[in-house]
């Protein structure tokens, strides 16, 4: 859902159900199962530099495949949201190979518009955990699918193990080694 400059000569307040149509695309990158679509409320306002805030809080609940098992868990996500659209970049800026970090990560206003769509699957993906494992509370075991964390993956990452004091490692808990 792109935002046009041009519809925001006031703040504009978007209240989100998750039947959207822009929203197909994020439901394509990350599956709805049984549990409820992407609601939320975001407000769109241009500040008084020329750039624009959204700001506001999604819900959402996309299915991902467990890291241990592969079997779909639904992963409930709260985002807080508070992005600020820079104004938009002229030729000539964007040729400059001194942009700084910042610079480059930040969001632009591009052609009259703000990228809502972009924004919101970017901050799904980057607040999705990198090992999606729903652990017990002693974190032996995955609650979805059962499977004993303590045991070794046979690829991917390792799920965090509990610590067993029998570990010929665990004298080494503590000691720092020097590079
Ligand atoms: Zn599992």
């Amino acid at each position: 859902m792109r935002i046009p400059l041009t519809d925001l000569n006031r703040p504009k307040t978007l209240s989100l159900k998750g039947d959207e149509a822009w929203l197909e695309r994020l439901y394509g990158d990350f599956p709805l199962g049984k549990e409820r679509a992407l609601s939320g409320t975001l407000n769109v306002e241009i500040g008084a530099g020329g750039e624009v805030n959204v700001k506001g809080r999604i819900e959402f609940t996309p299915m991902v495949a467990c890291g241990r098992c592969e079997k779909d868990i639904a992963w409930p996500l709260a985002l807080d949201v508070d992005q600020r659209f820079l104004p938009e970049r002229g030729p000539e800026t964007k040729r400059e190979t001194t942009l700084t970090e910042a610079e480059i990560e930040a969001y632009y206003i591009e052609m009259g518009a703000v990228d809502l769509e972009q924004l919101l699957t970017d901050l799904v993906q980057t607040e999705l955990p990198m090992q999606l494992v729903k652990a017990n509370d002693d974190g032996t075991e995955c609650i979805v699918c059962h499977d004993d964390l303590t045991k070794d993956l046979v690829y991917g990452v390792p799920a965090k193990q509990p610590e067993k004091p029998e570990s010929p490692f665990a004298a080494l808990k503590g000691v720092k080694l020097k590079n």
